[in-house]
């Protein structure tokens, strides 16, 4: 469901820009507000969530989409841990439609999905095994890599039950905008892909934008 944000830019805590194949790891505190805002438009933010409290309990996605009944977010969805616990809520989304479904990008699924040669491209997992392994205060490491989000990301389902990979919905300056519920660390691969039209080919920067 479209909902427009009343936060201001003006009166954000930061703002981070996170260029295509670039990571943003750092910790949401419970209460603020997080935009990821997708500056040139069909770019997808790969995106994982742990709670910083306790690290070994994170997003899940089964449990995210059994409890709303609904594979696809937007506002409103409630960001569920594998402890069934509120991490976040959307609580608005100029894009209207974020897939929790296709997993992230890997060499390896690049090799099986488009061809060997592939297998040295950057790849969102890369993204994320690199912000672990130079963050390693929070803790975390490459067994810590679970379900995740695709923001952005259109992955519809089709009438016969499969997955495709489509075009992007988003535009340039469109919005999502979660409330965290607790101190949740965010790791969010800003996707390199050049394979698939989940960003139209021409990987771009997003911006984080934190409120209190
Ligand atoms: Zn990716």
């Amino acid at each position: 469901m479209i909902v427009e944000s009343p936060l201001k830019t003006e009166s954000a805590l930061y703002s981070n820009a996170v260029p295509a194949g670039d990571y943003f790891m750092k910790v949401v505190k419970k209460g603020q507000t997080m935009r990821i805002l997708d500056l040139k438009g069909n770019q997808a933010a790969d995106t994982l969530f742990y709670n910083a409290n306790e690290p070994a309990e994170r997003y899940s996605a089964v449990d995210t989409i059994r409890e709303q009944g609904n594979v696809y977010l937007s506002t409103g969805s409630k960001i569920l841990s594998d402890q069934g616990n509120v991490m976040l809520e959307i609580v608005a989304d100029t894009c209207g439609r974020h897939d929790t479904l296709g997993g992230a990008c890997a060499t390896e699924s690049n090799t099986v999905r488009y061809a060997i040669d592939k297998k040295c491209m950057h790849a969102c997992r890369d993204s994320w095994l690199l912000a672990v392994a130079e963050n390693e205060h929070y803790g975390l490491t490459k067994r810590d890599i679970t379900h995740n989000i695709n923001f952005f990301m259109n992955v519809p389902v089709t009438e016969e039950g499969g997955l495709t990979f489509e075009d992007g919905i988003s535009a340039p300056g469109k919005y999502v905008e979660l409330k965290a519920h607790m101190d949740v660390i965010v790791l969010l691969s800003n996707c390199p892909q050049l394979n698939n039209p989940c960003n139209a080919y021409n990987p771009t920067p997003v911006e984080v934008i934190v409120w209190n």
